[in-house]
């Protein structure tokens, strides 16, 4: 069976862009995946300490079979072999990947919260959400567009189609 999921990316170390697009190109590998598009890149201060270079954020849409506990599984390996390390709590990082949506279902155990816990306060979360799928709503029936209109601003800047492939 086919979901619908989508799925979070943040950097801000090493080129964030170009981590981003990485990740996409693997993303769109995944083992029964496809995917179905990605939205645009933007750039964002970052929640929390701010002594940190800004971050670039971005969001796909995918349709996959797996599970969520093996597209985590998948999520943490690519995490892993873009060197990612695990320093402070939201501190500065190479590349974050988070499970946001996956279908309707609702998810919360040791592992694995879905919807992901901070989407709704996040704008740089919201945004390309909203990019890829206007339509898209929560589990719960909530709209991301309403969760949009009520979101804290974090400046965020769309980044030209340049810096993005
Ligand atoms: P972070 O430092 O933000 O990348 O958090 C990683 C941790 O969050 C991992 O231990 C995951 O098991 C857990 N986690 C819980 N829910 C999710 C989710 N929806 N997407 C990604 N990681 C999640």
């Amino acid at each position: 069976m086919q979901t619908d999921a989508y799925i979070g990316l943040g950097s801000n170390l090493k080129e964030p862009a170009a981590q981003l697009a990485k990740a996409v190109a693997e993303l769109a590998v995944l083992p029964q995946t496809t995917l179905i598009a990605q939205s645009p890149f933007y750039a964002s201060r970052p929640v929390g300490p701010q002594d940190q270079p800004d971050f670039v954020n971005g969001a796909v849409w995918l349709s996959t079979e797996l599970t969520p506990h093996t597209l985590l599984d998948q999520l943490q390996s690519i995490e892993q072999a873009h060197g990612r390390k695990r320093h402070r709590h939201w501190g500065p990082r190479t590349l974050d990947l988070d499970l946001l949506v996956f279908g309707n279902q609702t998810l919360d155990d040791e592992r694995l919260t879905i919807p992901h816990r901070e989407l709704p306060y996040r704008d740089f979360v919201l945004q390309p959400l909203l990019d890829l799928n206007p339509d898209l709503t929560l589990p719960d029936g909530v709209a991301i567009a309403s969760l949009r209109s009520q979101c804290p601003d974090n400046q965020l800047r769309r980044l030209p189609p340049p810096d993005y492939p």
